[in-house]
């Protein structure tokens, strides 16, 4: 017999030397992270000069190439769970999430079918009905699918509102969202290969809202014209703003017209947890479908999105085919093979990280951190409205809040202050201190924090804007002169 050297495997003491390895830098990692500073710069060039290589055809020591990846790979990434980043959506993640995250790698769990891992898959359905009770939805009937992200949740909702609603021909079908709306929708519905003349972007009105008499008149004269609108996109914490749309309301409008529900609460919805964000977010129940996305407010490492329907039977009516390669693993109904249920069939064990930090921490610690994030943004507000030199733009929304340097007194044109703002946003990030950016409010450039990570403390702010004070005096001398 031929025997075979190319197993790919270590020794037993190898793995355990390079595995402890592992873990200590991330345990390091997780203490000492909160010290070192959240922006990393680098080039393509700087990479190229680090890592740029043929393919070796021969290898090397395991531990010495871990070593290389520990302190020229792990150590060049902006840090995304330092409390001083304020940009985009912090990834809060949690260690206990990220042990199981391990696990479910390490062990290589196919969580596609039932009979591959009925754990996994039963771990999926008893999450996902955590999750069908938090947001309001039917127990029994409600179903859900653990995800990459917020986007392809999205393009999971957006193919099964086609699909039930449309059938097979969608010609003449319209979809409608805000000009707040996420970017991945507008990417989901190219994919779906729907026109521009298939994509009514409604107004916002002064707060982000989606404006409800604009929406009223456009469906109205679509259909007028002959077309069939079908489904409506609703944010519940818009990334700029934090605004959560009228839900009730659009709703209504949806039950009216039989037109698809979908809410996107990628990074808003999870705010449910505090008394604040329910208020908030009433009407959330009513939708068909539902993007949450637990890598953000439920501080979940990434990859872990979800979507939520109230009708379970919708995404296996859209997901659903039945290759002779997997008729032995079929199963009954109540055995759900999760591949029936969304678009990949090869699927990681996502569920696995949720269950473990909510066993292991319950739900009260999520809802008090969540809670936490929204009165954080709340005394951010009343700092900067106490003070000479802030305005704030758009008030705290579920924990993100936008405001800008326009001192009292001085009078910049509104071209200055975006030039100000822009530049005390470009020399933070160059500075490395904080991860602070900016985004467009009615045209003009604003700084935006997104406080959701429950290790960010006020002190943190404080600094942050004191920097951005001092950047602001510098950069205004420049700008004016
Ligand atoms: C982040 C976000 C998305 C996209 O989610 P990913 O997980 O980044 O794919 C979609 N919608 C909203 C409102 C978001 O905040």
């Amino acid at each position: 017999m031929k025997k075979n050297n190319a197993t790919l495997e270590l020794s037993k003491d190898e793995m355990l030397a390079y595995g402890h390895k592992i873990v200590d830098a991330i345990v390091e990692h997780h203490i000492k992270q909160y010290e070192e500073l959240p922006v990393t710069h680098g080039s393509r060039e700087e990479m190229d000069s680090l890592f740029l290589e043929e393919a070796p055809e021969k290898g090397s020591e395991p531990l010495e190439v871990l070593d290389f990846i520990l302190d020229n790979v792990m150590t060049k990434s902006a840090n995304l769970t330092h409390p001083k980043t304020f940009a985009f959506v912090p990834g809060p993640s949690n260690f206990v999430s990220a042990m199981a995250d391990s696990l479910a790698t390490g062990y290589n769990i196919f969580s596609g079918g039932w009979a591959a891992s009925p754990a996994a898959a039963e771990l999926e359905i008893i999450t996902i009905q955590w999750l069908l009770k938090i947001f309001g939805f039917p127990a029994k009937k409600g179903g859900g699918i653990f995800t990459s992200g917020g986007s392809m949740a999205n393009l999971t909702a957006l193919t099964t509102a086609r699909r039930i609603k449309c059938g097979q021909d969608f010609s003449k079908a319209i979809i409608y969202l805000s000009d707040q709306a996420h970017s991945s929708n507008i990417k989901a519905i190219r994919v779906l290969g729907f026109t521009k003349e298939q994509v009514r972007i409604i107004p916002t009105d002064s707060e982000f809202k989606f404006s409800i008499n604009k929406l009223k008149n456009c469906i109205a004269k679509d259909r007028l014209e002959g077309y069939v609108p079908f489904c409506l996109i609703a944010t519940s914490g818009t990334t700029n703003t934090g605004t959560v749309d009228p839900l009730s309301e659009l709703a209504q409008i949806c039950k009216d017209e039989d037109i698809w529900f979908h809410i996107d609460g990628a990074y808003g919805a999870a705010a449910i947890l505090s008394p604040k964000g329910k208020q908030l977010m009433k009407g959330i129940e009513k939708a068909d479908s539902l993007t949450v996305d637990p890598h953000k407010w439920f501080f979940q490492p990434y990859e872990m999105g979800c979507l939520l329907v109230r009708n379970h039977k919708h995404l296996s009516q859209t997901f659903t085919e039945k290759p002779e390669y997997l008729r032995d693993i079929e199963g009954n109904t109540s055995e759900i093979n999760f591949y029936d249920h969304g678009i990949q069939l090869t699927r990681r064990f996502r569920a696995l990280k949720f269950y473990t930090s909510i066993k292991t921490f319950g739900l009260r610690e999520f809802r008090t951190a969540i809670s936490y994030g929204i009165d954080l943004a709340e005394e951010t507000e009343s700092v900067l409205r106490k003070s000479k030199n802030w305005e704030v733009v758009f008030p705290a929304t579920l924990a993100v809040i936008n405001f800008r340097y326009n001192p009292i007194g001085k009078k910049y044109t509104e071209k200055q202050l975006d030039e100000i703002n822009q530049k005390i946003s470009d020399s933070i990030m160059a500075s490395g201190e904080a991860l602070l950016v900016t985004t467009l409010l009615h045209g003009h450039v604003v700084l935006r924090m997104c406080l959701i990570n429950p290790r960010t403390t006020m002190n943190d702010i404080m600094e942050t804007l004191e920097l951005c004070e001092k950047y602001a005096a510098e950069n205004s001398l420049v700008s004016l002169v």
